[in-house]
């Protein structure tokens, strides 16, 4: 069967997948979504049998049906290799009574690597598919950790040059060492006077801009997009829920068809509507549990159906989820609506003019899925420390957020079914946040003598990605204003 795909805010055109991936975003602003979920379609007793890349390959082929086998397990055995540190590639560890998920194996040592290690080769795969001439530019907006994982992913990827907008003064200066050193001779790193919601807003109107388009098309360029808004980062995060499960399974940590909650730090939205897309695949998930740091728009938003972007925007100790536009929230309000585009552009468009916008009651409704909770500064901080002295396993900030939305929600509501916490970073990437919760003396060290405590206290090794970058030397120092985004994009590709 071919599944097609169509944009959240008009019914009339579809898509092949590969033309989906290359696309990005739909010429309307909106964002692909199948025209129906598939279903899983093998037993959880076999997938419990296979490896990450043969799950991989069961859960991706029924999203992308116009790549042939070959072709996708091409791309999966170009991704899921060496570049991660375990053959799990995402293994579980219980504490205290939860489940984490740790997605941080990669070559950033951070999630967004689950997908962004295989986006280049879907990409270069779907260029090929459709007779693409063009050399492809990716553009990308990142908090912190979507810029290196997407760096690194394209490095050298012949046919393809990256462009990564970061908020200057709102990344962790490990996030920042980390992109200004990425090495590749079609990498460009800029930093922008503004937070992530302004990158995100510039790149967004650029994709939009028909005139830059036309421009870029004579000169042999095309823009895709490795945010978390392509289709290519949003399956491959539906794989590993669906992985963890079996792995549960496969464990005797739980019985077949017995349902798990799921908590997700969550930002853009992208990796807790992975977990929506594989419940309603088949995947037996009770509450999907979205945690916000004090940014919380998400949290009102489950509260009481208003989506308010209208606050003041906080930076915290866990700046990838430092966002008050969830651009992916647009495919779950799409589902709610009833996958009707006309209600979602609607409300997509308040968004834009007033920075609001409420749900009705019957979307309301289908919520149910969901649970909200959020951390205070305060409160992840408490819940790296007290796991710590638990159990010794060191969280990063992200993942204490969910740790302790997690909690919380126990509290809050006597829900005994087994949790599986998505824990979205190396505690090494956040190593001063990370360990001054646990001590606060620890702030008189220098970042690398952090590092080596950690190593010493977490009795774990000091990943490649944190060693490679005590040496390297910065290749990218380009800053503009937020308004200036257009025109460094246009001398990068000199047109
Ligand atoms: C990106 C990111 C998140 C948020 O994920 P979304 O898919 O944007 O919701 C959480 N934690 C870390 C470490 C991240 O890099």
């Amino acid at each position: 069967m071919n599944l097609l795909y169509k944009s959240t805010r008009s019914n009339d055109k579809t898509v092949t997948a590969s033309q989906a991936i290359l696309k990005g975003l739909a010429e309307d602003g909106g964002l692909f979504v199948p025209e129906t979920l598939p279903a899983l379609n093998v037993s959880m007793e076999a997938l419990s049998k296979m490896s990450y890349q043969e799950v991989a390959y069961e859960v991706m082929k029924l999203f992308f049906t116009d790549f042939t086998e070959e072709e996708l397990k091409n791309c999966i055995a170009k991704a899921y290799d060496s570049k991660f540190d375990t053959e799990e590639i995402a293994p579980l560890v219980k504490a205290d009574g939860a489940y984490y998920l740790e997605l941080f194996h990669g070559s950033t040592i951070a999630f967004k690597d689950m997908a962004l290690s295989i986006l280049p080769h879907l990409l270069t795969t779907a260029a090929k598919k459709n007779n693409i001439k063009n050399e492809i530019v990716i553009l990308t907006a990142t908090s912190g950790d979507t810029g290196k994982a997407a760096l690194a992913g394209f490095a050298d990827v012949e046919g393809t040059k990256i462009i990564v907008f970061y908020p200057k003064n709102g990344v962790s200066p490990v996030q920042e060492r980390q992109m200004v050193t990425q090495k590749g001779k079609n990498t460009y790193v800029v930093g922008i006077k503004g937070n992530f919601d302004d990158a995100q807003s510039g790149v967004k109107a650029m994709f939009n801009d028909k005139e830059l388009a036309g421009k870029m098309d004579q000169k042999g360029f095309q823009f895709s997009s490795a945010n978390s808004i392509n289709i290519g980062r949003l399956v491959p995060q539906v794989v590993y829920y669906v992985y963890a499960y079996a792995k549960l399974l496969a464990d005797g940590e739980i019985k077949d068809g017995e349902k798990i909650n799921v908590v997700v730090p969550t930002g853009n939205f992208g990796n807790i509507l992975a977990a929506y897309y594989a419940k309603n695949m088949g995947l037996p998930v009770n509450k999907l549990i979205c945690a916000s740091n004090e940014n919380k728009v998400l949290f009102d938003f489950f509260e009481t159906g208003k989506y308010d972007r209208n606050r003041e925007f906080i930076l915290t100790s866990s700046p990838s989820m430092d966002i008050l536009i969830s651009s992916n929230l647009e495919r779950l309000i799409y589902k709610i609506a009833d996958n009707d585009a006309a209600a979602c552009k609607g409300l997509m468009d308040a968004l834009a003019a007033k920075g609001e916008y409420t749900i009705t009651e019957s979307m309301k409704e289908q919520l149910a899925d969901f649970a909200g909770g959020y951390a205070s500064e305060d409160n992840t901080k408490e819940a790296i420390k007290s796991l710590y002295d638990k159990t010794g396993y060191v969280l990063d900030t992200h993942t204490a957020v969910a740790s302790y939305v997690c909690r919380k929600y126990k509290e809050d509501t006597k829900d005994e079914t087994k949790t599986l916490v998505a824990s979205t970073a190396s505690p090494y990437k956040f190593a001063r946040s990370v360990m001054t919760a646990i001590d606060p003396s620890y702030d008189a060290m220098s970042d690398f003598e952090l590092v080596d405590k950690l190593c010493e206290i977490s009795k774990t090794a000091v990943p490649n990605a944190i060693e490679e970058i005590r040496t390297a030397s910065v290749l990218h120092d380009t800053v503009c204003d937020k308004t200036e985004m257009k025109a460094a994009v246009e001398k990068i590709l000199a047109i």
